[in-house]
């Protein structure tokens, strides 16, 4: 290995973190580049009045991907960061009272599944099975390769067409459970990496199996102390990150990337150039100068891209000791909202949510007696509804509020210390998001394995992409699989 190589990563997201922690554990000389005052993208914190809270992922899986990070640095994972595990790892709750808590004992998952309808049983067995064997194929040998060519997907045809992975994910779950409520309890994984159920494919059918496998976990001090955790050991390496450091170009000369220069006018010189930015914006914006750039920019503005979402973080002066750290609350239509989120113009008069309850796992997240939480909606992306977010989304929030004091947290408005919203615009604007899209390119057959953008670019030979714009897609275990595929190209490009 060359000691004196550089290389330059675009973006600290969970993506860009674990390329740069393996770059630089590798002896590459990496330098990260920020466009917020703080590391983690999705993963960003805010901290208000006393409460923590987490802008992005709470549900943290596949743990022995992360330790990867740093046992491959000779360090521990622990001394890092402390992981606390989650249960039941989900409550989903429907509008008219039912509850179903999905825990990892198999004994209880049995005896609710029983309750609803006997005959289940078996199918959920069944459907374990299957996600099983999807989980192996498509992410413990598929997850971390790169794509690089057509005959890597060639390749593993045959498995995906052994898995009828042109199937969606609920048409898979219905194959193996009849009862409506289990049907969506087992297929909403998808919506979690930005995946609509009845268009994913069933390959997705694997995070539940995931989910089993590794545990949910959540670290203590919230997410973002795992961010902090991944920027102490790239920092103890030697690796350098800058903050408030928004990229502006990627520059070429003789068809290779050799620097990349920010908003504000510094010039980092590189060996290779690694972007965790939007994958659109990486073409479009920051090689927008180049033929490549406006080419790749405009192919990847045809795709389908996933929904976005509509965050309120908010804290109150009071704790409800009914709620669970992470609940589902199902509304009253499930394919018909889904459907109209995916492509209709507006928004819908429904919603289902997602509650996040982190003081249940670690109550120092906010001041004595206090609680933070965030509620998300899926909503369209600006590209399906151009929705003016400055006027709608006070409104919405009103919405949800209401809707969440009805059934789920009595007295809400009334114990309001303080909150906040993100929108679609806020997707666009603060992470550079293509349509403000919340995932990136949706995860649909057509675009996933060698039909997402490659973690080398075909034509500018030391460009790499990483993050949920490539395969396997959206997710802290598909970026930080993506990081590991990228950082393998790159290891092998650098080393003479
Ligand atoms: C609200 C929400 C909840 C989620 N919940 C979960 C969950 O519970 N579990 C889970 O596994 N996943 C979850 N996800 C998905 C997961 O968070 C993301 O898929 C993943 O974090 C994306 O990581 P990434 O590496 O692609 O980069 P991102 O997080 O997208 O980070 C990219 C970074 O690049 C920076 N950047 C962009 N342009 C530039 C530029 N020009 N110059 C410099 N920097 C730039 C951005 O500021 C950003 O920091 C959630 C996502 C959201 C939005």
């Amino acid at each position: 290995m060359n000691p004196a190589k550089r290389a330059v990563v675009i973006g600290a997201g969970f993506g860009g973190l674990a390329l740069a922690i393996r770059l630089q554990r590798a002896g590459i000389h990496t330098t990260l580049l920020e466009k917020r005052d703080k590391p983690g993208g999705r993963a960003y914190v805010y901290h208000e009045q006393g409460f923590t809270f987490d802008a992005g992922p709470t549900v943290i899986t596949d743990p022995a991907a992360l330790e990867q990070l740093f046992e491959g640095a000779g360090r521990r994972m622990a001394d890092y960061v402390e992981l606390l595990p989650v249960s039941p790892f989900y409550r989903l709750c429907w509008e008219d009272g039912y509850s179903f808590d999905y825990v990892n004992d198999q004994a209880e998952l049995d005896r609710q599944i029983h309750a609803r309808n006997p005959r289940d049983v078996a199918g959920y067995q069944r459907f374990l099975d299957y996600s099983k064997a999807v989980y192996q194929a498509g992410y413990v040998q598929l997850g971390t390769v790169p794509f690089l060519s057509i005959r890597d997907m060639v390749a593993v045809a045959p498995q995906l067409a052994k898995l009828q992975a042109w199937r969606n994910v609920y048409g898979t779950v219905a194959r193996f459970v009849e009862d409506d409520r289990l049907r969506q309890a087992l297929s909403f994984h998808s919506l979690l990496v930005g995946g609509n159920p009845f268009e994913t494919s069933s390959i997705y059918a694997l995070i539940h199996a995931l989910e089993r496998q590794g545990g949910v976990w959540f670290p203590r001090g919230g997410t973002g102390a795992l961010v902090q955790g991944m920027v102490r050991l790239f920092e103890d390496l030697g690796g350098q990150l800058e903050l408030n450091a928004e990229v502006a170009r990627i520059e070429l000369e003789q068809g290779r990337a050799n620097a990349v220069i920010t908003r504000d006018g510094r010039r980092f010189d590189t060996d290779a150039v690694a972007s965790n930015a939007d994958v659109v914006n990486t073409y479009k914006q920051l090689l927008g100068h180049e033929k490549r750039g406006r080419d790749e920019g405009r192919r990847l503005s045809g795709k389908r891209f996933s929904m976005s979402l509509f965050v309120i973080h908010f804290g109150l002066k009071r704790r409800h000791a009914h709620l669970q750290h992470h609940t589902v609350c199902f509304g009253p239509r499930y394919r018909e909202l889904i459907d109209e989120i995916f492509k209709r113009d507006g928004l819908a008069d429904d919603f289902s949510l997602y509650l996040h309850a982190p003081c249940v796992t670690d109550p120092s997240l906010a001041p004595e007696g206090c609680a933070s939480h965030y509620v998300l909606a899926p909503v369209p992306h600006l590209g399906t509804a151009d929705i003016d977010w400055a006027v709608e989304g006070p409104k919405y929030r009103d919405r949800i509020f209401e809707y969440l004091e009805r059934h789920y947290i009595p007295g809400l408005r009334d114990d309001l210390v303080t909150h906040r919203i993100f929108t679609p615009v806020d997707f666009r604007d603060e992470l550079n998001a293509h349509l403000g899209s919340a995932f990136s390119l949706e995860p649909i057959l057509t675009q996933s394995a060698w039909f997402r953008p490659h973690n080398r670019d075909d034509v500018i030979p030391n460009l790499y992409i990483v993050g949920a714009g490539t395969h396997p897609g959206a997710g802290v275990p598909g970026v930080v699989g993506s990081a590991k595929a990228t950082a393998g190209l790159m290891l092998e490009d650098l080393t003479p």
